[in-house]
């Protein structure tokens, strides 16, 4: 009798372990179902949180971050320039010109985009201004192809009239003639950039660009409208563009009062670009840039002797043809003959 209840209670603590084992497994299994719900829960309201900051910083761009900023030149301690603001009706830009410098901030830069809320955030800051020097544009040209069908600019330039500045416009497009009437109501100057007088060189140079005897006709005409003109050669690259004395001569006698000159600054993007557009000039350029020349900042100069020598040369003829010079991001200001940017032409 013993014998079989002694069984019987081995028999129920047997069932009782296993019974108790059994739900420390369910337990453990809830315990672990619980934390992977809070695991995923939690991700979950982290990307909802993700998702709101990345809404809030989205509108806080495109509505409240200034169109009309300070011009600083990506920060180089090269630049000259005198106080002046700046402002890009567009992102990127499709002359894609194989030197461009701009090119190697902005993913997809060759296609062209307006700036968001361009004309609503224009009306907001326009009227703020207070007889500040605006340049149009710094990054990216403010007549792009597809200015001629948008007509963008010219809307901006409207509400940039009716406020109280001066402007000055940098481009390599003749169709800033057509705004010339606009122009004409607020002191202006424009600043044409133009590397070399050979239209076959500059299709290679600037492909989508107007070609520069357009742009030399374009000056003409503004000069005769009373809207001074200054002319960018920039970048100068040796073995392509570094003797500009037909070039400088044509435009002291089509009227420019000041040219302003600069170096072809090497970076990876663009030398890809100019390498792999110009492969026998390139190969002269190596050595130049990569063994002897200068780093400054992200990018590769020439070695300063050569700068110099070059600028100087052209800074001579310019003097010899009663032009105003000046070098832009050299370290070399003492070349200037008058502040390097040619804002000086606005008429007060
Ligand atoms: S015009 Fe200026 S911004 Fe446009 S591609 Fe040429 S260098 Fe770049």
């Amino acid at each position: 009798m013993l014998k079989t209840r002694l069984k019987r209670c081995f028999y129920l603590s047997k069932r009782l372990a296993w019974a108790l084992g059994e739900l420390q497994v369910l337990f453990l299994f809830c315990v672990f179902l619980f934390l992977l719900l809070v695991i995923v829960f939690g991700m979950f309201l982290l990307f909802l949180w993700q998702c709101f900051c990345l809404s809030i910083y989205i509108c806080y761009s495109v509505m409240y971050v200034p169109l009309i900023s300070s011009f600083d030149p990506w920060q180089s301690g090269l630049c000259t320039c005198p106080s002046k603001l700046t402002f890009n009706p567009y992102t990127g830009c499709d002359h894609s010109c194989i030197y461009c410098y701009a090119s190697s901030y902005i993913v997809g830069f060759n296609e062209c985009k307006p700036k968001k809320a361009l004309l609503e955030r224009l009306r907001t800051e326009a009227p703020k201004l207070r007889g500040e020097i605006i340049s149009l544009s710094n990054s990216s040209d403010p007549y792009p192809r597809t200015e001629q069908y948008t007509g963008l600019t010219r809307r901006c330039l409207e509400l940039l009239v009716k406020s109280n500045c001066r402007i000055q416009i940098v481009t390599k497009s003749n169709l800033v003639v057509r705004d010339d009437d606009l122009l004409k109501q607020v002191p202006s100057t424009v600043a044409f950039t133009i590397t070399t007088d050979d239209d076959k060189l500059a299709k290679t140079l600037e492909p989508n660009a107007p070609s520069p005897s357009q742009r030399l006709s374009a000056a003409e005409d503004l000069i005769s409208q009373d809207i001074p003109v200054s002319v960018r050669i920039d970048p100068i690259i040796p073995f392509i563009n570094d003797q500009p004395q037909k070039l400088v001569k044509t435009l002291a006698a089509i009227g420019v009062k000041h040219i302003t000159c600069s170096t072809y600054k090497a970076k990876a993007d663009n030398w890809k670009r100019l390498s792999t557009t110009l492969p026998d000039v390139a190969k002269k350029l190596e050595p130049l840039y990569f063994k002897e020349g200068e780093r400054v900042g992200g990018n590769i100069l020439l070695p300063k002797e050569l700068r110099l020598k070059i600028l100087k040369n052209v800074r001579d003829i310019a003097a010899a043809e009663g032009l105003k010079f000046s070098c832009c991001r050299e370290g070399l200001e003492r070349l200037n003959t008058e502040s390097c940017d040619g804002t000086w032409l606005l008429k007060n």
